[in-house]
């Protein structure tokens, strides 16, 4: 077979044809021309039109490589006159209107940028990184306005930050389907408004059954005006957090009481108390009850904390509710400041823990995808706009169809 034939095949054409494979050193082109008098289609609405007006100085796409050589289409588009549009330029099969690049290579490049940073996927295709920044982004617009959007039940808000710490980002899982719905800039009221507006509205607002959050989060409110059917629910795993952090602080304030040498056991310790018990070696348990002889506000730190844990098992809601009222009167007494705190915010928030023994979710079900959207963040050196940030979320965690290759 010849070469040309082969990349006709390859390439779907239909009206157009390979006319000629030239080889320069770092190209093959590939030349393209219209076949015979075929009809072309119109480039907005792939109407078939009758009468060619013009043709245009050659364009050039770049393509996928044969062995080591890029390929590049040249092809002089034709200017139709398309019997809805007027005149338009002519629709080409291997191309989107406007791309500088085949669907195949930016389908191949879209795949691979989601392992890889933008820099990296760039440099594996002999692109800039400004290529593969544009065709990441064409592609989330495609996958966007493409996707599956099956009914929503329960959903997990969450925030991520880009840039140490200093700018923060909502994203909104679907927790059933395990996959990423939508990503605010910032984490406002304000700022997550629009998921509930626009990226749901009210007609699918309305299936929503269970919306899993931080008890510190700012969107309560939403819930309740957009939402009031659904149950909120105070994650799981946010609240062991915040319940970790007081064990933390008990055991900081009490380093810094302690003597030089009464420090010594206590070097290195935070693991030991934040670690679940049956996770400790032979060596940690006898460390850990040491540590326990010696020092009080440590050891009711640590079983408040033992005990506060048994409350995730609890099946009936009255149970769950007597075990966690009776946590937070012995925890009130305990004289640990950082505990009451605790218990101030559990109080402030009663309704949405105790929903736990209902709904069992949490997003520790998507904490791969908070995981995958930090390292997205660390291999690309934090993205410095939040856009572009944005959008390389959406293209590795929403599951987004990428265009389809005629
Ligand atoms: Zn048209």
């Amino acid at each position: 077979m010849l070469v040309e034939t082969f990349l006709r095949k390859q390439l779907g054409l239909k009206a157009h044809t390979v006319t000629k494979v030239e080889e320069t050193d770092r190209f093959m082109i590939v030349h393209i021309e219209r076949l015979g008098r075929r009809l072309l289609r119109c480039g907005v609405c792939r109407q078939r039109c009758r009468k060619v007006h013009s043709i245009r100085k050659p364009r050039e796409w770049r393509d996928l490589s044969m062995r080591k050589l890029p390929l590049k289409l040249r092809y002089r588009p034709r200017r139709v006159l398309c019997p809805r549009c007027g005149l338009r330029v002519e629709d080409f099969p291997w191309a989107d209107p406007w791309a500088r690049v085949t669907t195949a290579l930016s389908n191949a490049v879209a795949r691979l940028a989601r392992e890889l940073s933008w820099q990296g996927t760039a440099r594996q295709y002999g692109l800039n990184w400004k290529s593969v920044a544009t065709i990441v982004k064409r592609a989330v617009a495609y996958g966007l306005a493409h996707r599956v959007r099956p009914p929503v039940h329960v959903i997990g808000i969450d925030e991520v930050s880009r840039r140490k710490g200093q700018v923060y980002l909502t994203v909104v899982y679907d927790l059933e389907r395990r996959v990423l719905l939508w990503v605010g800039d910032d984490r406002t009221e304000e700022a997550v408004k629009p998921f509930f507006t626009r990226e749901m509205g009210a007609r699918r607002c309305h299936t929503l059954r269970v919306i899993c959050m931080d008890m510190w989060a700012a969107y309560a409110n939403l819930v309740k005006e957009h939402a009031p059917q659904a149950q909120i629910l105070f994650d799981r795993f946010h609240i062991v957090k915040h319940l970790n952090d007081a064990v933390e602080e008990v055991r900081r304030s009490e380093m810094r009481r302690l003597s030089q040498k009464e420090k010594v056991p206590f070097k290195r310790s935070r693991w030991l108390l934040l670690k679940n018990p049956w996770n400790l070696s032979d060596d940690q348990k006898e460390r850990l009850s040491t540590l326990v002889q010696w020092n009080m506000p440590i050891v009711r730190a640590y079983y408040l904390k033992e005990a506060f844990q048994l409350f995730w098992f609890y099946r009936q809601p009255k149970r769950a509710s007597d075990h966690l009222e009776k946590w937070m009167r012995s925890a009130m007494r305990s004289r640990l400041e950082p505990f009451k705190k605790f218990v101030r915010m559990l109080r402030g928030h009663l309704e949405g823990i105790l929903s736990w023994t209902k709904s069992r979710v949490s997003n520790g079900a998507v904490e791969g995808m908070n995981n995958k959207i930090k390292s997205i963040s660390h291999r690309s050196f934090g993205f410095r706009t939040a856009e572009n940030f944005i959008a390389a979320i959406y293209h590795c965690c929403a599951r987004l169809p990428l265009p389809v290759e005629r």
